[in-house]
């Protein structure tokens, strides 16, 4: 692809990734709490002044507005900026991404699509997992149908989309993705059933399971071992500095969700995943 080509779809790619999280923070409100998505508008929570088209642009309002109510100047959470920043940012670093991709052209924009909308459930689901510690079906559930889904497209596709149900070749991408999900959801389904019998309390949701299981319908086996290595390091850090932080000593029943750090670990091994996984058996192989 020529650069000025790249440059265009990539400021295209930023800005919708820009807008979607600007909806995904409505989402992440508003759907715990059980209000509408769509009714009524956006307002200001402390004046009830309306959100005007103007304000409601990604990151350029919240920056214009200085973080501060265009009415009466009550400060407006930073999170807003960042989940549109992190939103554009990964939905860019997506398409990026996508020239690492193998397969056609059709393959590609279908991968990007799946890709972009994973990336969206997986912003949704962390944040709401901080807020209320659980984590939504749509995320979780809708993960795993995603991944299949996907897997059984790429089966199709295969050959061209010649339709050839006898090749048995064609039907590897969604063994791939099946094999995948049973591993992601049994391995966690092992760790919480060995938590629960060590700490005799539950030790992990159920929704960290599901999580698990649609990380691997979407990527198959050997990213759930990775991102289950990456998420307990990145879990464990962020509990340990909670625990520091926190001025409560020995709160130890202090409940840190799991589910954002199995994102986060998701996106180690969706960027750098099989980079990581080939430089580690190269030392190994030496
Ligand atoms: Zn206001």
């Amino acid at each position: 692809m020529d650069s000025d080509l790249t440059t265009i779809l990539g400021f295209f790619s930023f800005s919708t990734g820009a807008c979607i999280a600007s909806f995904l923070n409505v989402v992440i409100w508003r759907v715990p709490r059980g209000e509408s998505i769509v009714s009524p508008p956006s307002h200001c929570p402390k004046c009830g002044a309306a959100v005007r088209w103007w304000q409601n642009i990604p990151i350029v309002s919240w920056l214009a507005l200085r973080g501060r109510c265009a009415g009466c100047r009550e400060p407006i959470s930073p999170r807003y900026i960042l989940v549109e920043t992190l939103g554009g940012s990964l939905f860019l670093a997506a398409f990026l991404r996508m020239g690492a991709v193998e397969g056609s052209y059709v393959v590609r924009v279908v991968t990007l699509a799946v890709w972009w909308i994973w990336i969206a459930l997986m912003i949704v689901g962390s944040f709401i997992d901080f807020d209320h510690k659980l984590l939504p079906d749509f995320t979780t559930v809708g993960g795993m149908v995603l991944g299949v889904a996907y897997w059984a497209f790429v089966s199709v596709s295969f050959n061209n989309f010649a339709f050839d149900f006898a090749n048995l070749d064609m039907y590897l991408p969604l063994a791939f993705s099946l094999t995948g999900l049973a591993t992601g959801f049994g391995l966690l389904w092992l760790v919480r059933w060995l938590g629960s019998k060590a700490f005799g309390r539950e030790a992990m949701g159920l929704g960290d399971v599901f999580l698990m299981g649609a990380v691997g319908a979407l990527f198959g086996p050997v990213a759930v071992f990775v991102t289950l290595m990456l998420s307990s390091v990145f879990g464990s850090v962020a509990g340990v500095s909670m625990m520091a932080l926190s001025k409560t000593r020995f709160a130890r029943n202090v409940e840190i969700p799991y589910g954002p750090y199995i994102c986060l670990g998701c996106l180690v091994w969706m960027f750098a995943g099989p980079e990581l996984v080939d430089a580690y058996l190269k030392i190994l192989l030496k």
